[in-house]
């Protein structure tokens, strides 16, 4: 079966959808923190589809909600009233700080992400836009230039106005662990690459595929002050960060103590369903004045009702209290991998979206991109699927579904641990 479904991809769908592993792993069914694949064979989830699957694959609440409202109203576009998506964003706005208040559904992260930009656009009345290096923010014609990672960059014309600034990487950046001093560069490109006035700032504040990278603290707040000085908005790509993930904050941009003036969410927002958004204060809201932007499927009802369950899913079953629980004992677990095992540099993140860089020589931090393949291929045929991301290949993303237990957690880290050994 899978080298039927092997062989209809390759004849079919566009070579730019890779696949993961070398010996495939053809899926069939998902149960919370499990897949199985084609011989009933289960597999520990800690990638969640990308950081998407957040309630657990199959949640049974929302299922329950998406085939309720399938069998009741699939689809009405927004030009006719229907509760499900009015419901959906009370309650979504109903978690976010300060005055983000108003809500636009859209189906991707890309799409929030493009939206975000010409929201600054229009608002501020200015152009240029600033985003960290090694960002990944969406591969839509806008997005592409926003993402600084050169394995989705393309000879076409891109990137607009958008300057890249020093990532406060506490691993690899010149100022380790101390945000401040990383704000400098910010009024740096200001002054030397723009008019002196910006239109926004995007940042993640764990960045997700440029390797669980979280912001060095105490770096977002001085530069939400530069980036307002220069007549700027600043934007919280919330896409991987948010919905209790961190354990600690509901939303990312709590860990830096600041509220930004547009939040973009998307991936598990939906738990897989196609569902993005973007928030933001009424005043920056009204630039799209009635019959200045249109989506067809954003907010769908049965999307709508998928997102309204995945928040009383996390709500009910208190789940950014149990990612805390569980990611604070992966740390710790895997804080004494690194004391065993060379090649593991560094070990980072907050709850379930953590990251383990691996390095050939601690000193020079040279990554060991082959050995990490080799370790990846070896989880996944001892049962265990990670993600892998960074500028060089070389780090492995914990980011399960948020039902993901201590005992997951003991299995996981017993993979690596044993993988490692045999390497
Ligand atoms: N922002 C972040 C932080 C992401 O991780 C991603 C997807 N990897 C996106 C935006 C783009 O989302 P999508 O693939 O849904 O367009």
């Amino acid at each position: 079966l899978a080298d039927e479904v092997l062989a209809k991809r390759k004849k079919f769908l566009n070579p730019a959808l890779f696949l993961y592993y070398k010996k495939h792993v053809n899926i069939v069914e998902g149960k919370m923190q499990y897949l199985f694949d084609e011989s009933g064979r289960r597999y520990l989830d800690a990638f969640a589809g990308i950081v998407t699957v957040s309630c657990g694959h199959c949640h049974p609440h929302v299922v329950d909600a998406v085939v309720r409202q399938t069998k009741l109203l699939q689809h009405a576009t927004t030009i006719y009233l229907h509760h499900a998506i009015a419901d959906y964003a009370e309650a979504l706005v109903a978690k976010m700080p300060g005055n983000l208040k108003v809500v636009y559904f859209v189906n991707s992260g890309s799409e929030a992400n493009d939206m975000a930009m010409l929201m600054a656009r229009l608002y501020t009345g200015n152009y240029d836009i600033l985003a960290l290096r090694n960002a990944y923010h969406g591969l839509s014609a806008a997005t592409m230039g926003l993402t600084a990672h050169s394995t989705w960059k393309h000879n076409v014309p891109q990137g607009f106005g958008v300057h890249h600034v020093l990532n406060p990487n506490p691993y690899r950046g010149p100022f380790g662990a101390d945000g401040t001093k990383y704000a400098d560069d910010v009024t740096n490109v200001i002054e030397s690459s723009t008019p002196g006035k910006v239109a926004g700032f995007f940042a993640e504040t764990i960045q997700g595929v440029g390797g669980a990278v979280e912001l060095a603290p105490g770096y977002l707040a001085p530069v939400y002050d530069i980036v307002r000085k220069a007549g700027g908005i600043c934007i919280s790509d919330e896409v991987q960060t948010g919905f209790g993930r961190t354990g600690t904050h509901y939303w990312g941009f709590e860990t830096q103590g600041v509220v930004p003036d547009i939040v973009t969410l998307a991936k598990g927002i939906g738990n897989g369903v196609p569902l993005a958004a973007v928030v933001t204060t009424p005043e920056i809201a009204s630039v799209l004045a009635r019959c200045l932007h249109f989506n067809t499927f954003g907010g769908n009802p049965v999307c709508s009702a998928a997102g309204h369950a995945v928040l009383e899913v996390l709500d009910k079953e208190e789940r950014q209290k149990h990612c805390a629980v569980v990611g604070d004992h992966l740390l710790k677990r895997l804080h004494a991998l690194q004391e065993k095992h060379d090649i593991i540099g560094d070990v980072r993140g907050k709850g379930l979206i953590l990251g383990i860089e691996l390095v050939s020589d601690r000193t020079t931090k040279t990554p060991a991109t082959v050995e990490t393949l080799q370790l990846f291929e070896s989880f996944k045929d001892l049962g265990v699927l990670v993600g892998k991301g960074g500028l060089h290949g070389n780090v492995f993303r914990i980011k399960p579904p948020m039902c993901f237990t201590l005992e997951d957690a003991d299995f996981l880290v017993d993979v690596m641990d044993h993988s490692m050994s045999k390497l």
